[in-house]
């Protein structure tokens, strides 16, 4: 396992859109365990492949409840909403005000390319959206309502 370098906001990358994943290889197994150790390095609630430079459409998100690997992750339901902060490893230091949705429900394969449903609320739902968006080569700072705010670094 290795700590992938996160790109930020300005490399051409993260406004791509990533392709589908179409098998499983060693190599992606790697990059999922790269990506998954990356994102606790960095404190992170979710991950994309495009923040490691990979235009894949691989997601993994830990909102303290345990790893989750989403591979072609597609939402097929949302409701509801929720307005919160929301902040990006590919934008260090900022934070901003975001409407999501307050549920989703997203179809995806996990890292063995077998498919499964899951259902997530507020934080789950929030950081399914983020990262979802990130494959389609979106960054959460066009939704932000009002200021994008600094926020100091954690210690
Ligand atoms: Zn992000």
């Amino acid at each position: 396992m290795a700590i992938r370098n996160v790109r930020t906001m300005g490399d051409p990358i993260l406004t791509k859109k990533a392709k589908e994943v179409k098998e499983i290889t060693g190599r992606t197994k790697s990059l999922i365990e790269d990506m998954l150790e990356t994102m606790y390095e960095y404190d992170g609630v979710g991950l994309a492949a495009p923040q490691v430079g990979i235009l894949k459409r691989i997601v993994v998100i830990d909102i303290g409840e345990g790893p989750l690997v989403f591979v072609n992750p597609v939402i097929t339901m949302t409701d509801g909403e929720q307005c919160g902060s929301e902040g990006c490893l590919s934008v260090p230091g900022k934070a901003g005000m975001v409407t999501r949705p307050n549920y989703v429900k997203v179809e995806a394969y996990d890292e063995n390319m077998e498919k499964f449903e899951l259902e997530g609320t507020e934080l789950l739902a929030r950081a399914i959206c983020h990262e979802c968006d990130h494959l389609d080569g979106k960054l959460y700072v066009d939704l932000v309502e009002g200021e994008l705010a600094d926020v100091s670094e954690e210690e």
